[in-house]
């Protein structure tokens, strides 16, 4: 199953080039009181709401994909984990390259672990990237996110698959420099998820999947999930022993080489086997 959310805060299942407009199903979740919960009600509900979904979606006219303007397809998830150089290729062109490391000491990620991006940096692809400090370099980071559908904490790796409802495409956007990466990672609109949510069952193996990204239809990224130096059960072990995983949390699990810098007037193409692709815009804030 795909799902989306479109326009002023639809969900869509989308088949083929078509979305077919299923917010019926929202009624379905439980009303909510103050304190918010700290994840994601719909993904928490997926579960129980799929049947209906698909009903809904058989009765629901199709609108063309094209038509409509695509929204992160979790709308609150309590957090954004981020693995830092996950890539082989990436950690030898990060050590090469002081534009990208900044005389900072680029580590495995088995030493420095993880990082969270702030959840107030998220939108869909259908809102385009906003740059700031134009005067320094800001990358694109296309990377494989992982949308966590089952809470836990200390999953082990033979486990930690049952724990995902689905995959997007994620685009962790980098202003290069001194600061802490939580900081030049969490500008508002510098998470990018898209175009939407593949369900776990349908998507099957994300330990071979090729993902990539064109800027202005010049290809910049194209690399293999199979070269992760971390691969998705072990850092959702390595993870879960610090914080429990809750239904909504998006692991964006690393960029492969090629990084480069993009600015106001550019346009993003990133794919990914099995989920698809997605344009994003870029512009000043
Ligand atoms: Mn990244």
């Amino acid at each position: 199953m795909r799902l989306c959310r479109f326009d002023d805060q639809r969900l869509g299942l989308v088949r083929g080039e078509l979305v077919h407009d299923v917010s019926a199903a929202l009624e379905r979740l439980p009303a909510v009181r103050y304190p918010l919960p700290s994840y994601d009600p719909l993904v928490a509900a997926l579960p129980q709401l799929r049947q209906e979904i698909e009903i809904l979606g058989k009765s629901a006219k199709g609108r063309p994909l094209s038509a409509v303007k695509l929204l992160s397809p979790v709308a609150n998830p309590g957090k954004i984990i981020a693995a830092p150089v996950n890539y082989r290729k990436h950690l030898e062109e990060a050590l090469a390259d002081k534009g990208i490391h900044h005389g900072k000491l680029v580590e495995e990620i088995h030493k420095i672990g993880m990082f969270l991006k702030a959840t107030s940096s998220l939108v869909g692809p259908g809102e385009g990237v906003r740059l700031v400090k134009t005067e320094r370099r800001n990358d694109h980071e296309v990377e494989l996110a992982v949308v966590i559908g089952r809470e836990g904490r200390n999953i082990p790796k033979a486990k930690a698959l049952e724990h995902v409802a689905g995959y997007c495409i994620g685009l962790d956007i980098t202003i290069r420099g001194p600061e802490e990466r939580s900081l030049r990672k969490s500008v508002d609109s510098y998470s990018v998820l898209g175009p939407w949510l593949v369900t776990a069952d349908e998507f099957g193996d994300p330990s071979n999947v090729q993902v990539g990204i064109k800027v202005n239809g010049a290809l910049r990224q194209d690399a293999n999930t199979s070269d992760l130096v971390m691969p998705i059960p072990e850092l959702i072990e390595y993870m879960s022993a610090f914080y429990s995983l809750r239904p909504g949390d998006v692991i964006m699990t690393g960029t492969p080489q090629g990084v480069g810098p993009i600015r106001p007037g550019d346009s993003m193409e990133a794919w990914i086997d099995r989920v698809g692709a997605m344009t994003v815009a870029v512009s000043a804030a």
